[in-house]
């Protein structure tokens, strides 16, 4: 086990890890998981990283939860703003 890549990238644990290009949201199957994680954490990781490319299963419930509420945020604001038009052209 080498304490640089089997690592969680996002919070240090090294229990039931995957490798994030392996894996895919339910439900984002057009966004990678890597390109989640930096959408929600800022963390870019990277094909060629020689740290870890792996986090955990803890992580990855909190980036399908996350990711979920980042959606549904977005899809909210946008119905709204498109509701707000015809009032403001009043
Ligand atoms: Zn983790």
């Amino acid at each position: 086990m080498d304490s640089y890549t089997d690592v969680c990238r996002l919070c240090s644990s090294t229990h039931d890890l995957l490798w994030v290009f392996d894996k895919k949201l339910p439900g984002a199957a057009t966004i990678s998981l890597k390109d989640i994680i930096f959408a929600i954490s800022g963390v870019e990781i990277h094909y060629k990283d020689v740290i870890s490319q792996k986090i955990c299963s803890e992580c990855y419930q909190l980036a399908k939860i996350t990711y979920g509420f980042r959606e549904m945020s977005i899809k909210s604001n946008k119905i709204l703003k498109v509701a707000i038009i015809p009032l403001q052209a009043d």
